[in-house]
């Protein structure tokens, strides 16, 4: 980490991470140069990505694939597409999508990447130009059994429609979808749903723990992408109450709780990129506030599904204050450190993004499995698989923390037991396959 004391978004990753191995160095020694060869990822892959405007003018963007480890499987994991994005956050990306896999029951390596091209504004034609050429260069590093890419921000089933369609041609085979949703191409329906799904799955495990139901529960949501618009879906059935969605304009509360008639046109409004505010035209009771986040809101449960670090220090407090007691992370690394440390003081348990947003893993999983490749899955068939890795994701975590002194009372038992599941399963193949 000395190395690259700027790529701060990975090393605040890396921190947490260490936080919770602390108990598994102390105990065993030589995991320590495991650890250390393991923050080294296997492979980064940075590169020009040159594409043509619908005038005729030459761009030149910057694409990111790093290939964390393959010391499990072929590498899975996400591509993101924002002005945002450098090495330091493919490399945070890609570390947390390894421990991910490595805490789900497959055996698969760990990736992240993208680029740092805006996708908002753009053309259909833009798009799909633009990632053509981000295909051209990645495609030799890419294959089934060596990396596929799946959705992140900015990344949807259009992208990955285009992106597969490049890499089939370049490749010359159809095998190794990306995982993606589109039916035509890929076995699973419900690829872009799993993870907001899952999500909600992994809250009723924890809730259950307690002997309490998400029905009747107040849900602040922030985000209004993949992620947030299928969790308020799955909250709705469940019978939750969801209260918010946001972008990176604001955030808009309806205090009478979203239900289907209204999520149907918060789709709406979504789809042709309208402002959030269009909402309070057809529901006066609700309230639009610019520039803000939904933390201060009274609610029960959270669900970050925007971005890193959206929630901070005075954020945490906000949520206390407001009444929640449980966090659950959609967004990878939504909490800063300093929002960990006050959430930690309050005891607000915490379902760690590693775990509770690993839907997509599954997913990703039957799209590329031989054995499940080609095959039709039903809606109610994959989401019983998804209720199963998610249940097997949660045990997973806690029997880990419960081994190394974490009870599954302490509001922090899944992150470290997801970080201490993960880094064991990843440093047993590291050591069985020596030093590579
Ligand atoms: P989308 O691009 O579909 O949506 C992102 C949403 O978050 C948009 O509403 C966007 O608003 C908002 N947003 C993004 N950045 C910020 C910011 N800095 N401040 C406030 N709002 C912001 O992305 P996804 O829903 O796919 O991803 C959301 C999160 O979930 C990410 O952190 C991602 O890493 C994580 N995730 C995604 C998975 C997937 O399969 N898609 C899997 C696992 C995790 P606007 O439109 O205004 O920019």
């Amino acid at each position: 980490l000395r190395r690259d004391p700027h790529e701060v978004e990975y090393i605040q990753s890396v921190q947490e991470v260490v936080h919770s191995l602390e108990p598994v160095l102390v105990k065993n020694a030589q995991y320590v140069h495991i650890l250390e060869r393991l923050l080294e990822p296997e492979r980064m892959i940075v590169f020009r990505v040159p594409w043509v405007d619908d005038r005729g003018e030459t761009h030149v963007n910057r694409g990111f694939r790093v290939q964390f480890s393959q010391a499990l499987g072929p590498c899975r994991g996400g591509l993101r597409f924002h002005p945002s994005m450098n090495l330091s956050i493919a490399k945070f990306l890609a570390f947390e999508q390894t421990l991910k896999n490595a805490l789900s029951p497959y055996k698969l390596g760990g990736a992240g990447g993208g680029s740092d091209f805006d996708p908002k504004g753009k053309s259909e034609n833009e798009i799909m130009r633009f990632c053509q050429s981000f295909i051209d260069e990645l495609y030799r590093y890419l294959g089934p059994d060596q990396d596929l890419p799946a959705e992140d921000i900015g990344v949807g089933p259009r992208e990955m429609g285009y992106l597969f369609g490049q890499y089939r041609r370049l490749a010359g085979h159809f095998q190794g979808s990306f995982t993606g949703p589109k039916i035509f191409w890929s076995g699973s329906t419900l690829r872009t749903e799993a993870t907001g799904y899952g999500l909600v799955f992994f809250a009723r495990l924890i809730l259950a723990e307690m002997n309490k139901e998400l029905k009747g529960l107040r849900c602040v949501v922030s985000g209004a992408g993949k992620i947030a618009m299928h969790v308020l879906e799955k909250l709705l059935t469940c019978g939750a109450i969801p209260i918010t969605i946001s972008d990176s304009k604001g955030y808009l509360l309806d205090e009478d709780g979203f239900d289907y008639v209204k999520f149907s046109l918060l789709r709406d409004i979504k789809v042709q990129q309208r402002s959030l505010r269009d909402y309070l035209k057809s529901y006066t009771r609700a309230k639009y506030f610019e520039d803000a986040k939904p933390w201060n809101e009274r609610c029960d449960i959270a669900f970050p599904c925007a971005s890193q670090n959206e929630i901070d220090q005075p954020d945490a407090l906000s949520l206390i204050n407001s009444g929640c007691h449980i966090i659950v992370e959609g967004s990878n690394m939504p909490c800063t450190p300093q929002a960990i440390d006050v959430l930690r003081k309050a005891k607000v348990l915490i379902a760690p993004a590693k775990a509770a947003n690993a839907g997509g893993v599954a997913a990703g999983e039957i799209d590329t499995n031989q054995e499940y490749n080609f095959m039709q899955w039903s809606a109610e068939d994959f989401e019983s698989k998804l209720q199963e890795t998610m249940k097997q994701t949660y045990e997973r975590s806690l029997k880990a923390a419960s081994d190394y002194g974490f009870m599954k009372e302490n509001p922090e038992a899944l992150v470290h037991g997801g970080n201490i599941c993960a880094f064991l399963n990843l440093a047993q193949a590291m050591s069985d396959q020596g030093c590579v």
